[in-house]
């Protein structure tokens, strides 16, 4: 018997236990999310991917579909309601997106050119958040971090580590290293690790080859977040590495072409 809900007026397929975004992702629809990757699991918290239901909202990460489902995601409401969550979000945070080696390779600041933002609407808050520089390979910029905890997950189920964590409540909220001196560079942390992979924004900085694609050429540069629903946003995570491989292959023949 065939499974199917149906998602602004498509029918979507689904097997039994997949979540309304599985299923969306799998069919190739573009359900708007931040904290949600695929084979990690569902945190609910962003808040992005909430759709309307019977006229109540669901996060649609954590919930099952279910036959005959009626869902609305991309309506004006919701288009409304994401945009005003990803306003608060920049001024919560620094983010400096024109000097951001992620810009265009950014997941925050695609979902917000989707969402049609165009200020930062509120005041900023511009919390003194602090740079770890104390890994050779990697420097976490936590000015950027939005505590989606998908380097939280990444590390403690693909990785199985345990590196990160979220301490504290409400604006003092932040990620926190598990290492003696709460520096990267003191954990067992290794660049290859998924952990370092999966941040939707520019926290984890690799130190060099950040600039191997040049803007133009960057991941949403050349189509929106909402036409790369089920390779950027639901990519797992040998498809991730796949990609990694790929840019890396590229930086490395972009070296070759400048040295001749
Ligand atoms: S560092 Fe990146 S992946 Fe980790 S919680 Fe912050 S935004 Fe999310």
């Amino acid at each position: 018997m065939e499974h199917f809900f149906v998602l602004d007026g498509e029918k979507i397929p689904f097997t039994p236990g997949q979540t309304i975004m599985d299923a969306a992702t799998t069919a190739g629809k573009y359900i708007p999310h931040l904290c949600y990757k695929k084979g990690l699991s569902a945190h609910g918290s962003c808040r992005m991917c909430v759709v309307k239901i019977n006229n109540r909202h669901f996060a649609s990460c954590t919930t099952k579909a279910a036959d005959g489902l009626i869902v609305r995601n991309r309506t004006h409401e919701m288009t409304e309601g994401r945009r005003t969550s990803l306003q608060l979000l920049f001024v919560e945070g620094n983010h400096f997106c024109p000097s951001c080696e992620r810009s265009g390779d950014c997941t925050l600041q695609a979902t917000a050119y989707e969402m049609g933002m165009l200020t930062p609407h509120y005041d900023h808050f511009f919390p003194d958040r602090r740079v770890d520089a104390s890994h050779p390979d990697i420097v976490l910029e936590l000015n950027r971090c939005i505590q989606c905890e998908l380097c939280v997950r990444a590390s403690r189920e693909i990785d199985g580590k345990n590196v990160f964590a979220l301490a504290g409540r409400g604006m003092a909220s932040r990620l926190i290293v598990n290492s003696e001196s709460g520096l990267l560079g003191d954990s067992d942390f290794e660049a290859t690790d998924y952990a370092a992979r999966v941040c939707p924004v520019g926290v984890f900085l690799k130190r060099t080859g950040n600039y191997g694609a040049p803007i133009g050429d960057r991941t949403f540069d050349e189509r929106p977040i909402s036409s790369q629903a089920a390779t950027a946003s639901g990519a797992d995570h040998a498809s991730d590495v796949a990609e990694d491989e790929r840019r890396a292959l590229g930086e490395v023949a972009t070296e070759l072409e400048a040295a001749r």
